[in-house]
């Protein structure tokens, strides 16, 4: 499996190409491109942010592979992403245009369709079929363009996570509330990850994200970017960049052990890995999990008594809500409400976020859609 790294200091449209032309050249890409080729980018949109954020895909690395493609004789590039929040072409616009996205037209068409189609998943052991946003299931050729990211729930973000986005607006907080442990949504991300099958993933870790990610957490930039057909083996390899144990990842260890992922099958092409890598810092979430330091014997019991006091729960800061309704909006349990409650040493009511714990199934779907970063975390224990 090859897998490409090019070191990219900054966000410059000169030092991208270059890089993405190597990485692609590596990976013999230009032998998939013909005349008349579908071609949908998934970045990773997951909110309005503005590029210089790392929250989402950069559009300098997207205009990087539609001029590739160009220059490849592919012309019909539609970029399509369901943001978290919901699937319509009011909230899509400000995403475009929010992210910069707006400046890669007419190169590339951002697409308005938000229909979706039923997909069904050939080897899915617990989910049947999907429901995917149309572009994505009509195209001819997918090219997975992530972020890379710490993450509340799962811990990592990279490829395998960046095709969540292809579940329509709300439809992605009900497959949190059908699956709320780890380990069944993470399976249920590589069973999705099967049905939409990319061609090419390439992740943006230019600058990249540590901490409270999805949306909260802060910069840290590794100055490369990757590229691989194999986006299993890919996300092992870059959880290792971020000095994460990729076996301590759910979705990366069930793809391993279903022979998914095959990290000692990487041949890396390009630049070196560099030997100044600092660990990540953990989202909150799971900074107290010590359970994979505990010996075998004692993994059982420890995680049944250990898992109520562990438990993380989000909580709002009630100075920082703005009352926007974003995160009551994307809670599968529907235990968040906007609440009037009385202002401070004023007089008169302002809105808030009011949680609910019972029935809270820690999905972090609330943390991720707050555009003021109002929630945290906070442990039962
Ligand atoms: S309150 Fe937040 S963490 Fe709890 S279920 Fe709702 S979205 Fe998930
Ligand atoms: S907690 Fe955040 S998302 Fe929820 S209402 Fe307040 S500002 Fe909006």
């Amino acid at each position: 499996m090859i897998q490409t790294l090019q070191y990219v200091p900054e966000y410059e449209e000169d030092l991208i190409y270059p890089a993405l032309c190597r990485s692609l050249s590596a990976l013999g890409i230009e032998k998939d491109m013909r005349p008349g080729l579908k071609v949908v980018i998934k970045p990773n949109l997951i909110m309005a942010k503005r590029p210089e954020h790392p929250v989402t895909t950069h559009p300098l690395v997207i205009r990087g592979m539609v001029r590739w493609l160009n220059e490849h004789g592919v012309t019909d590039i539609t970029l399509a992403e369901s943001s978290g929040g919901l699937y319509n072409g009011e909230y899509m616009k400000n995403v475009y245009n929010t992210c910069g996205m707006r400046q890669l037209e007419p190169a590339l068409h951002l697409n308005m369709d938000f229909s979706a189609r039923t997909v069904n998943c050939p080897d899915g052991f617990a989910n049947h079929s999907f429901h995917i946003i149309t572009p994505v299931v009509e195209a001819d050729y997918v090219i997975n363009i992530c972020k890379l990211k710490t993450h509340a729930m799962t811990g990592y973000s990279g490829g395998i996570k960046n095709l969540f986005g292809v579940i329509p607006g709300l439809e992605k907080p009900q497959l949190h509330y059908r699956w709320p442990r780890l380990a069944d949504f993470s399976r249920m991300l590589l069973e999705l990850a099967r049905t939409v099958n990319p061609q090419l993933t390439i992740i943006d870790a230019i600058d990249a994200m540590e901490g409270n990610g999805p949306t909260g957490g802060t910069s840290h930039p590794l100055h490369l970017l990757l590229a691989a057909r194999d986006l299993y083996t890919q996300d092992y390899f870059a959880a290792g960049l971020m000095k994460l144990d990729p076996m301590k990842i759910e979705m990366i260890r069930q793809a391993v052990e279903a022979g998914l992922a095959r990290p000692g099958e990487i041949e890396l092409a390009g630049d070196p890995v560099p030997e100044n890598l600092t660990p990540f810092k953990l989202p909150d979430t799971k900074k107290l999990d010590f359970s994979g330091n505990l010996p075998k014997f004692l993994e059982k019991p420890f995680v049944f008594f250990a898992a109520r006091l562990l438990k993380s729960f989000p909580q709002v800061d009630r100075e920082k809500c703005v009352g926007c309704g974003k995160c009551a909006e994307s809670c599968p349990a529907h235990v968040i409400r906007i609440a009037r409650v009385r202002r401070p040493g004023a007089s008169g009511s302002i809105k808030k976020a009011v949680f609910r714990r019972k029935g809270c199934i820690s999905c972090f779907c609330c943390q991720e859609m707050c555009p003021v970063k109002a929630i945290s975390v906070k442990k039962a224990l």
